[in-house]
């Protein structure tokens, strides 16, 4: 049989299938198969940076900044921050009912190293944005900067003289071109990158999921709860009435990046694979999907936005300190900006979540109580991160009329 004709969902669902029994058995045999998933990610890496700087460059060159662009941008930006808003008030209102952290013992907590250093600050979110030095952006992988100082670029692209605006434009669309042929060609190893991510990751965590506490089991699945309501109702009837599309469907083109998003718990590393199948599957044209994706997959997480909010109320409710209705809004608020600060990369959520429990007074050490579980709870929010994504691709180009594939 030849593998290659199995549709890529499939190989990655096997992948992942076969790696967990894997990892869990065969402690032994990991370091045979780890270097698949170190390799896979660091190619991932190779071309994330180039990819998002060729094709915002490109996607805002081909909108021709001016209007269309700015209407653009705030159709896309009141997207991210109301879908945002939408799945806290989900997570918030679940864990008022649920009240996981009522009744847990305080002994689970582990103690984090360097708590106090690595919190972040809410206006350290803005700052981040303009950077001082782009090549430096580019060198830490700091891709909020990168992101705007290529919008910026494809914007005066268009203001210069027409011959200089069409020697720039064709450049960055070829270049662009060149960067989806590699995607594809490194997409195409993704079962075996995953197979080897997966197997290291139960691996490191078999000994700590077997310790978990009952009550921190209800935390997840409150987490898990809020997770699936937003991303199998919220998202679909937002899909389905705003954007006039058929959210089942478009689901189903994107089990493949679904699937990596949980892999490898990285929005940043699913970019690639994100991009190429919205365009590809739900055909989204390459204009809106170069310009929405990778902004979205750096600002806009609901399933971390999400997390956020449970979190922080968890954490209240075991130290057993009372939230006021302002404080809880407070918590939204920073929920919110905290998502939009958090890198596309494993864990950042659980970085982030200092900004809100400093926000409002919650003792930072909460950050032992949750840690255990984080991993796998980044996983299922990355899929609703990157979920998100896709469907406000959807959305903005059938609100540009766009046919698109899932079109109603
Ligand atoms: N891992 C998430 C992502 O890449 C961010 C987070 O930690 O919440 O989308």
């Amino acid at each position: 049989m030849n593998l290659s004709k199995i549709k890529l969902h499939w190989q990655i669902l096997i992948a992942l299938f076969l790696a967990i029994p894997f990892g869990y058995f065969f402690p032994e045999g990991i370091r045979y198969v780890s270097w698949m998933g170190e390799i896979f990610l660091t190619a991932l890496k190779m071309i994330i940076i180039p990819l998002i700087i060729s094709s915002i460059i490109s996607g805002v060159a081909s909108i021709g900044g001016g209007k269309s662009l700015g209407r653009l941008g705030l159709k896309t930006m009141f997207y991210y921050i109301s879908t945002s808003l939408v799945a806290i008030l989900t997570g918030l209102v679940l864990v008022n009912i649920i009240r996981p952290g009522i009744g847990v013992d305080l002994n689970f907590t582990q103690s984090v190293e360097g708590l106090g250093e690595n919190s972040v600050a809410l206006s350290d979110i803005l700052m981040r944005i303009v950077p001082s030095n782009i090549v430096e952006a580019m060198i830490r992988g700091d891709i909020l900067p990168i992101i705007f100082f290529a919008i910026l670029f494809g914007v005066f692209i268009s203001k210069t003289a027409s011959w200089h605006k069409e020697i720039l434009t064709t450049f960055f669309n070829a270049f662009f071109e060149v960067m989806m042929k590699m995607t594809l060609f490194i997409i195409r190893f993704t079962p075996l990158g995953i197979f080897g991510i997966v197997a290291n990751e139960v691996h490191r965590n078999s000994e700590q999921l077997g310790t978990l506490a009952g009550s921190m089991l209800i935390y997840m699945l409150v987490v898990f709860l809020g997770l699936s309501i937003h991303a199998f109702i919220n998202l679909p009837l937002i899909v389905r009435f705003v954007g006039r599309a058929k959210p089942y469907r478009h689901l189903k083109n994107m089990a493949s990046p679904l699937l990596m998003a949980f892999s490898t718990a990285s929005s940043n590393a699913t970019l690639p694979l994100t991009m190429e199948t919205v365009e590809n599957k739900s055909g989204v044209s390459s204009k809106i999907t170069s310009f929405t994706i990778p902004l979205g997959s750096t600002i806009n997480m609901d399933g971390t936005a999400l997390y956020e909010c449970v979190a922080a109320m968890f954490i209240a409710q075991v130290y057993g300190i009372d939230m006021s209705f302002m404080q809880q809004m407070l918590i939204v608020i920073t929920a919110l900006l905290a998502s939009i600060g958090a890198a596309g990369i494993p864990m950042a959520g659980l970085v982030m979540i200092t900004i809100v429990l400093t926000a409002v007074g919650l003792p930072l050490e909460g950050v032992g109580l949750i840690i255990a579980v984080d991993r796998i709870l980044d996983m299922f929010r990355t899929v609703v991160n990157v979920w998100s994504d896709t469907c406000g691709a959807v959305i903005i180009a059938r609100s540009e009329n766009e046919p698109t594939n899932v079109g109603l």
